[in-house]
């Protein structure tokens, strides 16, 4: 009687786990077939945001000349990354190209050469001296080499331009003009002194806001006939609230976090909350890649 009931007990445990397995299967295949119908289904453009590049082989932008930050990336691995991106054929967009042709409501119809590339912003906040030093010529070179003149975006901080930071030197305003006129750069705002705008009453957000858009577009006078400069914003620290968010709708079409994030074309997309992929150091060219062809992590 004893050997029938553990039999009937052992078949009861096995029967057990052969049910969990199979819940178990079925919700991975159901996770992995969504995944695979949503990336399908809906555009991905990972926008990418850097802080400063630096050059490993210049002794100056090392330690102890210069301390080390996270953030950081070097000015080899970038030009590999970009180079390969340019030879992919990847559209770089302008942060106006983002919005007309993805956020608008309705957006702009994409033009038809530029249906099938892969696209990319590449993104930096804070306008360092050395990143624009070292991205400059880059571009240039890029040009030069594959007759592909490509844009990348600087999210800057206007009432700094021009000012020897304490740790790092910030460009200047005729640094911007420079990379404005050679049709390089795409200049947007990250407010004025890189305030929180969590922390701010409306009178001090209206100056952060409206008063770095007003800094950037006197800086940019007579170079910017479109009117591209200074209508998006990244919000400092990635920080936004409710309030904050009232104000910034008054100045600028869409807003960019700091999330590590790849930003998808779905129907929940928010142009005030853009997310961005977090760039440090530690990052490889090819993950960079990777991220940048919509590979998973
Ligand atoms: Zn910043």
């Amino acid at each position: 009687m004893k050997l029938l009931f553990d039999g009937w007990k052992d078949f009861k445990r096995r029967k057990f786990f052969k049910t969990v397995t199979v819940i178990v299967l079925a919700f991975l295949f159901g996770l992995g077939l969504f995944r695979i119908s949503t990336e399908l289904l809906f555009e991905e453009i990972p926008i990418f945001g850097f802080h400063d590049i630096i050059d490993r082989d210049n002794p100056q932008e090392r330690p102890p000349d210069r301390l080390e930050w996270s953030s950081d990336y070097f000015k080899q691995d970038f030009e590999a990354f970009l180079t390969q991106l340019v030879r992919k054929k990847y559209w770089f967009l302008t942060t106006e190209e983002l919005y007309d042709y993805f956020l608008a409501d309705p957006p702009k119809p994409i033009p038809s050469e530029k249906r099938k590339q892969k696209k990319v912003l590449i993104s930096f906040d804070d306008g360092y001296k050395s990143a624009h030093q070292n991205i400059l010529p880059i571009l240039e070179k890029l040009d030069r080499t594959y007759n592909t003149p490509i844009k990348i975006v600087w999210f800057i901080n206007p009432a700094f331009m021009g000012i020897p930071g304490t740790a790092l030197d910030r460009a200047s305003c005729q640094d911007f003009r420079t990379g404005l006129e050679k049709g390089y750069y795409d200049l947007q705002s990250h407010t004025s002194n890189h305030e929180n705008l969590t922390t701010l009453d409306s009178k001090d957000l209206k100056k952060e806001l409206l008063g770095s858009q007003n800094l950037l577009r006197a800086c940019t006078d007579n170079l910017d006939p479109t009117n591209q400069v200074a209508n998006h914003l990244a919000y400092p620290f990635g920080a936004v609230n409710r309030f904050a968010l009232k104000e910034v709708k008054k100045y600028y079409k869409s807003g960019y976090l700091y999330n590590g994030k790849t930003l998808r074309i779905d129907w929940f997309r928010d142009r005030y909350f853009l997310p961005r992929i977090t760039v440090n150091r530690n990052h490889s060219v090819e993950q960079l890649l990777k991220i940048a062809s919509g590979g998973w992590l």
